[in-house]
């Protein structure tokens, strides 16, 4: 009979270890490919998420020639009604490492009874919980993992199955309607769908940038960074597919780049062991913090009306694209939560439900680091500047100009002090919310406090 594939963090047609074993079980019987619009998820994202999800979907579909099955429901009913439908042997998926994605694949093991749910890959290039230290435990600060993980073997690419045979289904008219509107009712995306579109930008990144990777993927107005996280994101493409590609090539900038690729697959780690850690402080050092709770401040921060340049343009730059760049994140982050004295979740919530390249782990132990609560928190007295920070990383102001038209006019540099020209006010930007000097000092008492 036939084999079923159920993709979810997997769209792609290449290097994709679960497509080739389903592919290889069925064998003349054909796979079902299916993607299966699951009411809890589609509901937890915004607009910008849900459109991403949904022409990745749609590039999918194209990839495999129109073979793939649209469905809508839990999944926990809809695989296995799937599965007596076709008569299939066995359904086939990536396994996943989440605390929902680990829950909900048990729950659908669980009602299909007697037909298999085989796992083969993962969306990283090492599997989560599989670098353990020589003590046979998950390593707890990421500098070590690194190293051990560049030392773990993981499998060459996969080549496509061929031939490819499909086994095909009826797509459901609901599961066709609410991808539909999503793609016609969410903003353009500034991310191109698909899997060509993801290599054909991964090539223009290691040809132009990733050489100088290391010193300008600081730089916000930079395009020096390679944006493949959103297709990291949906398993558009897969890590092991950049690390293959990047060969045996050496220099500060490859280098740097296979360890931000690391940090990616330490968190996912770290969540696998520690599933709390979404959610909750990882460490218990700040138990005793005193936050503020979420008012009108925290309101001009998601629109990105605090008065202060860098951090506007980052949160605008999250609104308009459902992308920020990683130093405005960190910024953007620190200022919620020592600036305006916000327990970090609230930030988090804010930024997962507009980034296209949204992920749990990454996200969330991304703002735990920046709050002092993560696994190699930044140390808590350390307070970013925002004001000092745009000058440094967006030196001419491009960046700031690009995100807030207001302070247009302003040249160069100026942009990150409008409060020093006397026409800074008048296009309507806000005046600053706190002072900055007065919050630092305010959040390291805070922290005395709560030692
Ligand atoms: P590049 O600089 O080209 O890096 C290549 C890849 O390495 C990225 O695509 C990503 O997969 C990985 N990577 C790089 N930096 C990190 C990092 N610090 N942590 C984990 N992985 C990293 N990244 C997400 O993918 N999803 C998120 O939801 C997310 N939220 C974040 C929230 C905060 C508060 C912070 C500080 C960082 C967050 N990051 C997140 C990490 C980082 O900002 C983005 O991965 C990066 O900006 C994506 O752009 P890029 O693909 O051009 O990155």
């Amino acid at each position: 009979g036939p084999t079923i594939l159920w993709l979810r963090r997997d769209l792609r047609l290449r290097d994709h270890p679960a497509l080739v074993e389903a592919a290889r079980q069925a064998e003349s019987a054909g796979v079902t490919a299916v993607f299966v619009v699951d009411p809890r998820l589609w509901a937890g994202g915004g607009d910008a998420r849900r459109r991403w999800l949904a022409d990745n979907v749609q590039a999918l579909e194209h990839a495999y020639d129109g073979h793939l099955v649209l469905r809508v429901g839990a999944p926990e009913e809809v695989i296995p009604a799937l599965a007596s439908e076709v008569g299939a042997r066995a359904v086939h998926i990536s396994r996943e490492s989440t605390p929902y994605g680990r829950r909900r694949d048990e729950r659908v093991q669980a009602a299909l009874g007697d037909v298999p749910l085989v796992a083969t890959g993962t969306p990283y290039a090492v599997g989560p919980g599989r670098v353990l230290n020589g003590s046979g435990s998950a390593y707890k600060v990421f500098t070590p993992f690194a190293r051990a993980w560049r030392e773990h073997c993981w499998p060459a690419p996969a080549d496509v199955p061929s031939p490819l045979r499909w086994h095909d289904a009826r797509s459901d008219q609901q599961a066709r309607a609410l991808l539909k509107k999503a793609r016609e009712t969410g903003p353009a995306p500034a991310f191109a769908a698909g899997e060509e579109a993801a290599l054909a930008r991964w090539d223009e990144f290691v040809d132009e940038a990733v050489a100088t990777y290391d010193t300008d993927r600081d730089l916000a107005a930079v395009d020096g960074t390679s944006r493949m996280s959103p297709y990291l994101k949906l398993g558009i493409v897969h890590p092991r597919t950049l690390l293959a590609s990047l060969g045996a090539r050496r220099g500060d900038g490859v280098e740097t780049f296979r360890t931000e690729l690391a940090w990616r697959e330490f968190y996912a780690d770290v969540l696998w062991h520690q599933p709390h850690s979404a959610w909750k402080d990882l460490r218990g050092n700040l138990a005793g913090m005193a936050y503020d709770e979420p008012g009108d401040d925290v309101r001009a921060w998601q629109s990105g009306r605090t008065g202060f340049p860098f951090v506007d343009a980052g949160m605008r730059q999250l609104l308009a694209e459902g992308w920020m760049h990683n130093r405005v994140r960190m910024v953007t982050a620190s200022f919620l939560t020592k600036d305006l004295h916000v327990w970090w979740p609230i930030g988090a919530r804010h930024f997962l439900e507009h980034l296209v390249d949204g992920d749990l782990a990454s996200n969330n132990h991304g703002w735990q680091w920046v709050s002092g609560t993560g696994t190699d928190a930044a140390p808590y007295f350390r307070v970013f500047n925002p004001i000092t920070q745009g000058q440094r990383f967006d030196p001419d102001g491009t960046y700031v100009r690009r995100w807030v038209p207001e302070l247009r006019h302003l040249e160069g540099g100026a942009v990150h002090e409008p409060w020093k020209h006397t026409d800074g006010y008048v296009h309507g930007y806000p005046e600053r919310i706190v002072d900055h000097a007065e919050e630092r000092r305010e959040a390291l008492r805070r922290y005395e406090n709560a030692r």
